[in-house]
């Protein structure tokens, strides 16, 4: 009989590792979720909200898909994993076995014990029953606090102002999501918040939620202020961990997620992680042991796939990108930009900005060899597969810049602002000699 694969999350990392097995082999499939019956795009769950499309459009196969493919689904929620046994037990008491088992268990919003954290109308903004929530407390809503200055906050912010919900949004940092971006970029998005009539707070925690006599949430306390904001929605997103509290009695070894090898392997040599779930036990290059992004996952989906079928295979996730939206403005990044905070001696920084506009770029590269480590980009889009290739071919800063144009994908921005930033690199550098042009300013040390 054929071996049984389980996946236990119906994410992309689950997904993709169900469809690549099933690619390379007869195995028997079955996928186990509590969320939702079917696979769905969870990074649109904003476009639903905001009423720029159904629930089912961000389901990327039909329904048949899956009995045609021979692939089972199964909701419920796992409680328990035997790993003695090769058995899992589910929420209504039954068991099922597996012959390997893949946990692709995707994050949970943090919640760090703030008093108040579970009363009505409190939420995270990750799965789709919090999307179910948010339409339900959004109808009497006077006001919402949003906890947390990241990706998925201000998604939430831009969600709750176009139904017009006037925003709080507490930010611990003293700028936006600094932590990752230069000082530069995230002063700007500061400012986009603001003009998008958000009400940002920097460097304010939240201390209490408090309730009304119906337990749901009235209004929250800031702990730098004391003050006190009236509200109907808190949104906790002061970002994710893995999901897998229900492991803790199991046998399986787990950090902040669940600790693999670079072959996305457990200590148990039938069970695999994949996904935001997945924490890498050695650090491959510069990432994070854990990143909660989707491409990683669906990589890591295709990789794992491989290997049960037979052909053993590391994940390697090559050079580092991502992409998000703060508000209107689209953001890439691609190899390693530090933001000031955590920027590593060696990193010496090319910032533009285009003249009244959200548009920037900010170019790292090294201080001593000019070697090219990477790039940021604000309200322009360039071609992804030019800059690997680059980070791949070590080129120098002097080489990128002179071929700038070959990562063109947006021909209006180009036909404006091309020339406007090679000048400005040309007025900061000497590409000949390939050193920082010496200006008065600094030879009198009136600026660094
Ligand atoms: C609002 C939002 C916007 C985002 N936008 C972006 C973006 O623009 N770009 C980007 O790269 N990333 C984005 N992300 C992150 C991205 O969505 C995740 O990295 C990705 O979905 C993780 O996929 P996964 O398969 O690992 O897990 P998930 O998608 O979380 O899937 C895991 C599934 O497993 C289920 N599950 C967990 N435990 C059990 C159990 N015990 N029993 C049964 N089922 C279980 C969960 O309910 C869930 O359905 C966003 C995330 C959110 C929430």
């Amino acid at each position: 009989m054929e071996e049984h694969i389980v996946i236990i999350g119906n994410g992309i990392s689950g997904i993709t590792a169900a469809r690549h097995i099933r690619k390379n082999s007869n195995k028997r499939i079955t996928i186990i979720s509590g969320e939702t019956d079917y696979f769905y795009s969870r990074t649109a769950l904003m476009y639903i909200y905001m009423g720029h499309m159904k629930f089912e459009h961000t389901q990327p196969y039909e329904n048949w898909f899956w009995e045609k493919n021979r692939i089972e689904l199964k909701k419920a929620y796992v409680t328990h994993i035997h790993t003695d046994k090769k058995e899992l037990v589910l929420d209504d008491q039954s068991t099922m076995a597996y012959d390997k088992l893949i946990l692709a268990l995707g994050s949970k919003p943090n919640k760090f014990g703030w008093p108040g954290q579970n009363l009505d109308g409190v939420m995270g903004m990750y799965h789709k029953q919090d999307l179910d929530l948010l339409e339900q407390y959004s109808v009497d809503c006077n006001r919402a606090v949003i906890v947390g200055g990241g990706l998925i906050g201000i998604e939430l912010a831009e969600m709750l102002r176009s139904r017009n919900i006037p925003v709080t949004f507490l930010v611990r940092e003293s700028s936006f999501w600094n932590g990752v971006l230069p000082d530069g970029e995230s002063e700007m998005i500061n400012k986009h918040i603001l003009e998008h009539h958000i009400d940002l707070r920097l460097s304010s925690n939240l201390q209490e939620i408090k309730a009304d006599e119906n337990g749901r949430v009235k209004s929250v306390i800031i702990q730098e202020t004391g003050e006190e904001l009236p509200c109907n929605i808190v949104g906790l997103t002061a970002g994710v961990s893995p999901n897998i509290a229900f492991l803790k009695d199991s046998e399986i070894e787990t950090g902040r997620g669940i600790l693999v090898n670079r072959y996305l392997e457990t200590n148990f040599n039938n069970i695999y992680a994949i996904g935001d779930c997945a924490e890498q036990r050695d650090a491959i290059g510069q990432r994070r042991p854990i990143e909660a992004v989707w491409y990683t996952g669906r990589m890591m989906g295709e990789t794992v796939a491989q290997t049960i079928c037979g052909n053993r295979k590391q994940y390697n996730p090559g050079h580092w990108f991502n992409s998000a939206k703060f508000l209107d403005i689209e953001y890439q990044t691609y190899g390693w930009v530090f933001s000031d905070k955590i920027k590593p001696d060696y990193q010496e920084t090319f910032h533009w900005m285009a003249p009244c506009s959200k548009k920037c770029i900010t170019v790292a590269f090294h201080k001593e060899s000019k070697l090219f480590l990477g790039i940021n980009t604000f309200g322009i889009r360039m071609r992804h597969e030019i800059f690997d290739k680059w980070l791949t071919e070590k080129r120098d800063v002097f080489y990128v810049m002179e071929h700038l144009k070959d990562v063109n994908f947006d021909p209006e921005f180009y036909e404006q602002y091309e020339d406007m930033i090679i000048n400005y690199f040309n007025s900061e550098y000497d590409t000949s000699l390939k050193t920082k042009k010496r200006s008065w300013k600094r030879i009198l040390n009136l600026s660094n």
